[in-house]
């Protein structure tokens, strides 16, 4: 099995990956609970492929029930550093038409009921989400993208409802007044659970439809959606056989060191347990068997820091946790 190593998550329509060799179907136990489905794992020429359907294979989930926990979690616990996220979308743009190709470089979160960190049970984190998708990873899609003749829309904010139904007119109307590109339920929390687990995290969104808003064309329907999903399937097949040989070390990009600065509990305040069911993530910055290192934030004398500076960036760190 190669080390390189990468997650693809299929949505809707994309169950399964045709073309991959020794492959079999693992399971992954987390502390989150279980991911969507047993994990597809094969080679791709000198790649370990990871593949999840989103929805578990038979599509059995909502958007809303979906462990996004588990199935980042899963990844990480397989190996995998790359995820590419595949998703069906609506256009929420004139020019973004239904079976054009868009690499968001943005998320708006407008999900209302989805545990969206690992985080919490006494271990604070604050993972930066300015820059959401790996830009690196980006790129290899974008060109992969090209290469199938779609036409492909580099960059854009993904809307993320909670659903399952699609929106109203009028929300639609105020969504593109918000200035949003495509719209979906399934980015959000995935690309920041992603993001929490220093994972490269990249969205190649198909789009089905003009959602609602479109004057001429007709309102999203699964009907209409399904057509335009098996399109798309097709191509989004076609990219990532052509971007998965793309894809390898060194990874250059700021995403295997997303958690370096972001935990902000004193690690000796960590509860055993919580430290124990995070050690996936958090292993290789607070050796669990060794003495902690020096924190800054709560150690007596504010680490190396003495008085002023130090009180100051304990008073900084508090205002980045926004209470
Ligand atoms: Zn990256």
């Amino acid at each position: 099995m190669s080390d390189i190593k990468i997650g693809i998550i299929g949505g809707s329509g994309l169950y399964e990956l045709e073309g991959l060799t020794d492959v079999r179907w693992t399971r992954v136990k987390t502390p989150f609970g279980d991911p969507s489905d047993a994990y597809c794992v094969g080679q791709l020429g000198a790649r370990t492929v990871v593949f999840l359907p989103r929805h578990g294979r038979g599509h059995r989930l909502m958007p809303s029930e979906l462990n996004f926990r588990a199935n980042i979690y899963g990844l990480k616990a397989l190996g995998v550093e790359w995820v590419i996220s595949i998703s069906a979308v609506g256009s929420m743009r004139e020019d973004i038409r239904p079976l054009d190709l868009v690499i968001p470089d943005q998320f708006f979160d407008w999900t209302r009921r989805r545990p969206s960190t690992f985080f919490g049970d006494g271990i604070v984190a604050h993972v930066g989400m300015a820059d959401p998708v790996c830009s690196d990873l980006a790129d290899r899609l974008e060109a992969a993208g090209r290469a199938t003749g779609a036409t492909v829309h580099r960059g854009g904010t993904y809307l993320c409802i909670e659903g399952p139904q699609f929106s109203s007119k009028a929300e639609s109307r105020i969504y593109r007044q918000w200035g949003v590109d495509v719209i979906g339920m399934t980015n959000m929390p995935e690309a920041k659970l992603a993001r929490e687990a220093e994972l490269c995290y990249s969205t190649l969104a198909l789009a089905t439809d003009y959602d609602v808003w479109h004057e001429s064309e007709e309102s999203v329907s699964v009907e209409a959606v399904v057509a335009n999903l098996l399109k798309n399937v097709a191509t989004a097949k076609e990219v990532l056989r052509n971007v998965i040989p793309q894809i390898g070390p060194p990874r250059r990009c700021g995403c295997p060191m997303l958690l370096r600065n972001a935990v902000i509990t004193n690690p000796s305040a960590f509860p055993p347990r919580t430290r124990k069911a995070l050690d996936l993530l958090l292993g290789k910055y607070f050796p669990s068997r060794r003495p902690s290192p020096p924190h800054p934030a709560l150690s007596p004398r504010g680490g190396e820091d003495k008085g002023e500076g130090a009180r100051n960036r304990v008073r900084g760190r508090r205002r980045r946790g926004r209470g």
